[in-house]
């Protein structure tokens, strides 16, 4: 069961969906809201947490330049600037083997959404 990121009540609310898909939470003993991003250092990127990792894979595992991993993100409907993946690749690489070791690479690319 979900608990509240600041007080780690199990007392909560389910609102809207944020607008990258994320379940919005509200805590009913401290009001306080969150998703499954809150506290992390995704929390204020406005793309989804598996895409960014999907574009580093791409560069780091693949070879791709950042212009080539933008662009096969446009062709999928994913604008991102090459500067963006840039800085995800600098921030995110460390943490990509632990998160593709929980989600394949191939179910990824299945429900890209960003
Ligand atoms: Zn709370």
């Amino acid at each position: 069961m979900k608990r509240c990121y600041y007080c780690k009540s199990k007392n909560l609310w389910v609102l809207v969906h944020t607008k990258l898909g994320y379940e919005q939470r509200k805590c009913k003993d401290c009001l306080r809201k969150f998703n499954e991003r809150t506290g992390t250092p995704f929390n204020r990127i406005q793309c989804r947490t598996e895409i960014i990792f999907l574009a580093i894979y791409y560069y780091t595992h693949q070879g791709n330049s950042l212009r080539v991993v933008s662009q096969i993100l446009l062709e999928r409907g994913i604008s991102v600037s090459y500067d963006d993946i840039r800085q995800w690749v600098n921030k995110f690489s460390g943490m990509l083997t632990r998160y593709l070791k929980k989600n394949p690479v191939e179910e990824i690319e299945k429900n890209m959404v960003c």
